[in-house]
């Protein structure tokens, strides 16, 4: 009677004070095992895009962002109070620079203002800390805090050298996606034209220096052959920080089984996107076709709401209601996370959640607070304690473990002469 009882408190304390959604369907029982793990977790996630409304709204992370949307309509997943209940530990933040960036200028500019922002927001909030390292990031666990890492997203961002990469190393940065959905100097993206053929001379040369930096080398958003490419320079674990696996949902986002099976070798994980496009073709196919069959009112609402952005926002996201398409619930993540076990081992994979990058999520998922839904669903399908642990965090860190060494082993020669001066 006294378990049952204080399970059941506990069970209240988590549903209100935490804000967390328990699933209509899920066993009471089995869902307070899960949230107790998930507390002992230390979590890291490879993706979060909340640095876009810091910036361009000024959003102070300590407010309630619940029901809050972006400037452009899609609803904000962060604040501090939902880090919290999530669990979060180490949050790696998405320097994101845009692809038209590589035609306006500017691409460099816009990542040291991220870069900014997130140091200032860790600044003015003591739950938050700085991390650049796995031990930092166990040391944070041990101290409550959330640790705030940098990722950088669009090679793009050091405008073609390796000063400026040095430099990014030395603010914090300590993962680079190669790519954003534009192919550039010298890495050909998904999805757009490959006249890299993969990564060009100084493209190997960037993985090299990120290797000999410490910064891990992110494969979301890459053509294949840079997938291939950066696996076969790289001597430091690659990291997917938002992609699924292609064998569930083909999607170019998503990692194909030829690089699943090379993860053994090279030591990677792919932290699985909690995207709905990416994680199930069918929401991509219904996405795409709604999209051509609202193009004209979509134009007609842009034009009559020319001068009100706000206005138009609203009567999009309006349109958008009223054409529902299909949206798997948050089970489909792990379907994901089963196949990279299947095809790499669980060691390979881990989470990358993309919140305040994506428009919509998987049903009830609401935002960052509802990490305890994956956990749940890895228990309910039988994964260990020590696997669950693994995918919510312990491979990355293991992964940075291993770059921070391979940094650490190549930073002086042989000689112990600091190394030269590169372009
Ligand atoms: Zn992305």
């Amino acid at each position: 009677m006294k378990s049952f009882l204080s399970f059941f408190l506990i069970l209240i304390f988590s549903l209100s004070t935490l804000g967390q959604t328990m699933p209509a369907d899920a066993d009471p029982k089995l869902w307070a095992q899960a949230l107790k793990i998930h507390k002992k977790a230390i979590i890291v996630d490879g993706h979060n895009d909340i640095t876009g409304p810091m910036m361009d709204q000024d959003l102070n992370l300590a407010t309630d962002t619940r029901g809050m949307m972006q400037l452009g309509g899609d609803p904000i997943h962060t604040d501090i109070n939902r880090w919290k209940a999530g669990g979060m530990t180490g949050q790696f933040m998405s320097i994101y620079v845009s692809g038209n960036t590589l035609k306006t200028g500017g691409s460099m500019r816009r990542a040291m203002e991220l870069i900014d922002v997130t140091n200032r927001e860790i600044e003015r909030h003591n739950d938050l800390v700085k991390c650049t390292t796995a031990a930092e990031i166990r040391q944070a666990k041990k101290q409550n805090k959330i640790c705030l890492l940098m990722g950088i997203e669009g090679g793009y961002a050091i405008e073609n050298s390796l000063y400026a990469l040095r430099n990014f190393h030395r603010l914090g940065v300590r993962y680079m996606t190669l790519t954003h959905n534009v192919t550039h100097d010298w890495a050909d993206a998904h999805g757009d034209e490959k006249r890299n053929n993969g990564l060009t001379d100084f493209g190997k040369e960037v993985v090299r220096e990120m290797n000999r930096l410490g910064i891990l080398i992110d494969i979301s958003h890459v053509s294949d052959k840079v997938m291939h490419d950066a696996l076969d320079i790289t001597k430091a674990p690659i990291i997917a920080s938002h992609s699924g696996a292609r064998g569930v949902s083909n999607h170019t986002r998503n990692v194909p089984d030829d690089v699943l099976k090379r993860l053994p070798q090279n030591g990677g994980v792919i932290m699985v996107v909690f995207y709905p496009a990416f994680l199930d073709e069918r929401t991509a196919k219904e996405q795409s076709e709604r999209s051509a069959r609202l193009r004209d009112q979509i134009a007609a609402l842009r034009e009559r709401y020319k001068d009100d952005y706000a206005a138009f926002v609203k009567a999009e996201n309006e349109l958008m209601a009223a054409n529902p398409i299909y949206i798997a619930d948050y089970k489909r993540i792990v379907d994901h996370i089963d196949h990279i076990k299947k095809v790499a081992g669980i060691e390979h994979a881990g989470i990358g959640s993309d919140y305040d990058g994506v428009p919509f999520l998987n049903p009830p998922m609401k935002g960052v607070e509802d990490l305890p839904l994956v956990t749940y669903e890895m228990l309910r399908r039988g994964y260990t304690e020590k696997e669950i642990l693994m995918v919510l965090g312990g491979n990355m860190l293991r992964a940075m473990e291993q770059a921070e060494r391979v940094a650490r082993g190549t930073r002086v020669s042989a000689d112990g002469s600091l190394m030269k001066h590169k372009k």
